[in-house]
């Protein structure tokens, strides 16, 4: 395998950053995963737009211009043959003497881009029986719409879903309203069969593959609406889902050892899946 740092095509086993690198020793950088399918990367200007206003709400510049991270990003899946799977890319503040100001200006960013293969099959047999997720109380700092590094609460919680025989969780915060999942945007079919996700101005991020799905939702028929709900509205819901650029549209059949509905993915989540990729942008290697 091979991966880009900072200008250069490497080895993986051998690719590293410095030491005193912000990233390593602050959190101080953004990232991005896009999904790969059948030589196509799926919604790259979505994601490379969240790129741009990550950096820009940490003030860090964009480390080149968009033309010519597209080249690396496509050469970075061209080394490793990648027709199907996912690139991840990191940008950080850089590397300096360790200090919470800023470094000195003109200390360059740093960037890695690394992609690796995954089987589509594997990942359908996988969540065709749906997934199980425990729910606990939201603990992340309020500006979880930009995509940081900074990911620890989420690793915790992915953890601790692991221990509980879950697979993964969803924030609440303290009015009982359903934040999103440690990694994933959630969603839910009311008993009326209406698509309802939380407004993703701030609490959350807004995700790539939930902007898409209401897009996907349009050309399906299904309404949308953009609105808080509850964790009791969850619990009763028809279907409940989550959205991210590598699992898609994920069905829910469990939340904290109780059945969703008969517990059961259901079909909007399904015809979902089915339909996302014609919908969404599509950027060949
Ligand atoms: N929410 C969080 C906390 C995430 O980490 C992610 C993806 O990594 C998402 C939502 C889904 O975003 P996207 O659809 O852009 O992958």
């Amino acid at each position: 395998r091979i991966a880009y740092v900072n200008g250069q095509y490497v080895r993986h086993s051998e690719a590293a950053v410095h030491v005193e690198d912000r990233g390593f020793q602050f959190a101080d950088g953004v990232y991005e995963v896009c999904e790969v399918r059948h030589g196509m990367i799926v919604d790259l200007t979505r994601h490379l737009s969240r790129l741009d206003r990550s950096l820009s709400e940490l003030r860090m510049a964009a480390p080149m211009s968009r033309a010519a991270l597209t080249f690396v990003i496509r050469e970075v899946l061209r080394r490793n043959r990648v027709k199907n799977g996912i690139f991840y890319m990191q940008v950080t503040r850089g590397a300096a003497r360790r200090d919470h100001y800023f470094p000195a200006e003109g200390t360059p960013p740093t960037i890695t881009i690394t992609a690796k293969s995954t089987d589509p099959s594997a990942a359908a047999k996988k969540y065709a029986n749906g997934i199980k997720v425990i729910t606990l109380p939201e603990n992340r700092w309020d500006r979880v719409d930009i995509k940081t590094v900074g990911l620890l609460p989420n690793v915790l919680a992915k953890q601790q879903a692991k221990e509980a025989g879950a697979q993964d969780a969803i924030f609440i915060d303290r009015d009982g309203i359903v934040m999103e999942g440690a990694s994933s945007n959630v969603w839910i079919v009311t008993p009326d069969g209406e698509l309802v996700t939380r407004p993703a101005e701030h609490g959350i991020l807004k995700g790539i593959t939930r902007t898409t799905l209401i897009d996907v939702a349009k050309k399906l028929g299904l309404k949308v609406v953009e609105r808080e709900f509850k964790t009791e509205e969850m619990l009763a819901a028809r279907e409940v889902f989550f959205t991210s650029a590598t699992g898609i549209c994920v069905p829910i059949v469990e939340i904290d050892g109780k059945p969703v509905a008969n517990g059961h993915p259901g079909t909007v989540s399904s015809s979902i899946r089915d339909t996302f990729f014609d919908v969404a942008e599509k950027t060949a290697i």
